[in-house]
């Protein structure tokens, strides 16, 4: 005999029929849920959706494309859940589980409408029928698994999750409908009597079927129908209750994967006609979020992975990345709702004015907070990108003059002196003088411009890296030149504090200058500076080149330009911190590791004992100086660099390498707080102490 089963077996008609009648309602009660979200995204300002879709197929496929690849690796393989031990394994048996039964309940009411239109297009039977059976019987297991494994976990309430009432009733639920689909699988064996494999491919079915066996057929068919009723509610209650609860991110999310446009250490700017035509800047209202971004604070789970890996949580700041999705959520469904049924005027006034954004849903400390080091962007397994929404709502701040204190001072003499000290302008290339680094003029020809930013211009500590990098240039018989006196602030920190119309001043003034020169290759010593001079640059028509120091330097070190040897090797342990705006937002961190190896191994075989920090490449630990903190005051308990050098130091190092000028004057004064032998040095400066003269 053929192996299959009806689907619909033992369930009378006018059962059947009432389920259909419940699957619209619910279905009905489900795309309300949605579309009342779907209006609250709305209210943002447009995305350019009609615009994926329009040109001939080839260039909609090229627009498409990279959302749809996004969707299957992150969305359908969970790329991003991964990593994070119990939850993502709880995560991935849980989605698996659930996909795979979704699926088989779909392939079931397609098999069943098709045979109601001919038999001969049935095709839940035979082979298919069995291993269909067999696999939905495995998946429903790890479907059980995740849900026991999410309610370990909602019960131990880590701190960093968030918790919520209806988060109960959604694994609980999850629970019943896993166990009674396995009690229906159990009694319709016991009432059909399957032989053969056809009795065999549900093994975990069979399994409780014996529960059953002492049931007649008349009993069991009855305790089926029942069973299978309170199986069926719980689905229709589950899918009813996806856009009320937690479970919304399964919509959200995936649409989220697909709309977001997350280039780390990339920023949207702001023209002068938008702020005349709409009359601010950044973000003072909830709408004035674009679409995909409301649409993403719906996509958030709290995990709270972001809170995790954020530094400014970490060290008490009035900052958690989550919190502030959390807060705009609220704030969205709260503002934006069409119309305040079932609430009295005062009471809508009272929510409305009691939710206002800035000051009241985020505080102007949590904004300030912030060090931009993308830590949480990265993490996010639905692409929620909190530093956008920071960055957006700090352009308004500042923008209303509510900056004040030592950045606002700082971007003060950016803005009138082209550094952020202050120093004259004609004192910039003071560093270089009894080196020889030659400028433009001096050198027409150069090849490579070496970008030396504020801190290798003024910053004595910093200058010493310059020095560092220009003899290794010198060395190397490169053919480069400064722009002394006529470089200026790149604007990367008056962009990212908020500043958006004096960085696009620098910037202007900078381009023009390379221009002038004909540049197109730049070294630079500072990962802020490539990031700008690289991305933020690129917005307004400064295309270069732009290598960081420690990538051409392994270059010429491969290349036999530089060589190392003499004297002995340091022997003391070493450790690397990897600058956020290099590792992990242009994923440079094979290159400092290379320079420094090859620094201590040429010499002779003592190589140095090089440790590694447990955070390190895209997982680095911010310094605490990114996003204008540089020019923040800090209350020494709360130093992000006080956390980063204890780790540092935990490997039980002497010397820290790092390759940013920000990270230089953190961790120097982190570790000094805490050692008195250990000390901070650019790499530049650890291989140039290593050169064969
Ligand atoms: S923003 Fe992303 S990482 Fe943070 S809690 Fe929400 S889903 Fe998790
Ligand atoms: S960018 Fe860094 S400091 Fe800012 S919220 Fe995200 S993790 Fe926290």
């Amino acid at each position: 005999m053929t192996p299959t089963r009806e689907t619909f077996g033992n369930i009378p008609h006018g059962s059947v029929i009432l389920f259909y009648c419940l699957t619209l309602l619910t279905l009905a009660v489900f795309a309300y849920g949605v579309w009342r979200r779907f209006k609250l995204w709305r209210q943002g300002v447009p995305i350019a959706v009609r615009e994926l879709l329009a040109g001939n197929l080839r260039q909609i496929w090229g627009k498409l494309e990279p959302g749809l690849q996004r969707l299957l690796a992150e969305g359908l393989g969970q790329a991003r859940v991964r990593g994070r031990g119990l939850p993502s394994v709880a995560h991935i048996c849980l989605f698996a589980g659930f996909m795979m039964l979704f699926l088989g309940t779909t392939l079931l009411e397609i098999d069943h409408l098709a045979s109601g239109i001919s038999h001969a297009l049935k095709f839940h039977q035979g082979t298919y029928y069995v291993i269909y059976e067999f696999t939905l019987d495995v998946f429903g297991l790890l479907f059980l698994a995740g849900c026991v494994l999410f309610l370990w976990r909602r019960i131990r309430r880590p701190a960093s999750v968030g918790h919520r009432g209806t988060d109960w009733y959604v694994i609980i639920s999850f629970l019943a409908i896993g166990i009674t689909g396995y009690l229906v699988e159990g009694l319709r064996i016991v009432w059909q009597h399957p032989t053969g494999i056809a009795a065999h491919c549900s093994p975990v079915g069979l399994l409780v079927s014996g529960w059953f066996s002492g049931l007649t057929e008349s009993s069991a068919r009855s305790t089926h129908l029942a069973v299978w009723w309170v199986h069926a509610a719980l689905v229709f209650g589950f899918i009813a209750s996806i856009p009320y609860t937690r479970l919304l991110h399964t919509i959200a999310g995936p649409l989220n994967l697909f709309f977001a446009r997350p280039e780390l250490g990339r920023m949207a700017p702001v023209t002068m006609e938008e702020v005349e035509k709409t009359e601010r800047i950044g973000v003072s209202a909830i709408n004035h979020f674009n679409q995909q971004q409301l649409l993403s604070l719906d996509a958030c789970m709290e995990c709270g992975r972001c809170e995790e890996a954020c530094p400014a949580f970490a060290t008490d700041k009035p900052l958690s990345p989550k919190r502030v999705v959390q807060d705009l959520k609220e704030l969205m469904t709260w503002n934006l709702k069409p119309q305040t049924s079932g609430r009295t005027e005062s009471q809508a006034a009272t929510s409305l004015r009691a939710r206002a954004l800035h000051g009241e849903t985020i505080q102007i400390e949590t904004l300030w907070s912030c060090t931009t080091c993308t830590a949480c962007v990265r993490v996010c397994p639905v692409r929620i990108d909190p530093l956008t929404l920071i960055t957006d709502l700090r352009r308004n701040r500042v923008g209303e003059g509510a900056l004040s204190g030592t950045a606002a001072t700082a971007l003060r003499r950016m803005q009138s002196s082209g550094n952020p000290w202050g120093f004259p302008a004609a004192e910039r290339a003071n560093w270089s003088e009894d080196i020889g680094a030659p400028t433009v003029k001096e050198n027409p020809s150069f090849e490579l411009l070496y970008w030396v930013g504020c801190a290798g211009s003024y910053d004595r500590r910093a200058q010493r890296v310059a020095r560092a990098v220009v003899k290794l240039l010198k060395h190397a018989g490169v053919n480069f030149a400064i722009l002394g006196q006529e470089e200026k602030c790149t604007g990367e920190s008056a962009r990212r504090l908020g500043d958006e119309f004096l960085f696009q001043e620098l910037a202007s003034a900078n381009i023009a200058t390379l221009a002038k020169y004909n540049v197109r290759r730049i070294l630079t010593h500072c990962p802020h500076c490539l990031n700008s001079l690289l991305k933020d640059y690129a917005q307004f028509g400064g295309h270069y080149t732009v290598v960081h120091h420690t990538e051409f330097l392994n270059q010429l070190l491969a290349e036999g330009r530089l060589k190392v040897a003499g004297g002995a090797p340091p022997s003391e342990a070493m450790t690397y911190h990897d600058p956020c705006y290099l590792a992990r937002v242009n994923g440079i961190h094979q290159a400092p590791r290379d320079v420094l190896k090859t620094a201590s191994t040429a010499a002779n075989s003592s190589a140095t004992d090089y440790r590694e920090m447990p955070r390190n490449r895209e997982k680095t630990f911010c310094c605490g100086a990114g996003g204008g903190r540089m020019w923040m005051e800090e209350e020494p308990q709360k130093r992000v660099c006080a956390l980063r050098a204890k780790e540092a130091l935990d490997t039980g190092t002497k010397t820290v390498a790092v390759s940013c000028p920000f990270c230089l004057t953190m961790l120097t004064d982190g570790i000094a707080a805490q050692s008195d032998s250990a000390q901070v040095k650019d790499v530049a400066e650890i291989l140039a102490e290593r050169l064969s003269i």
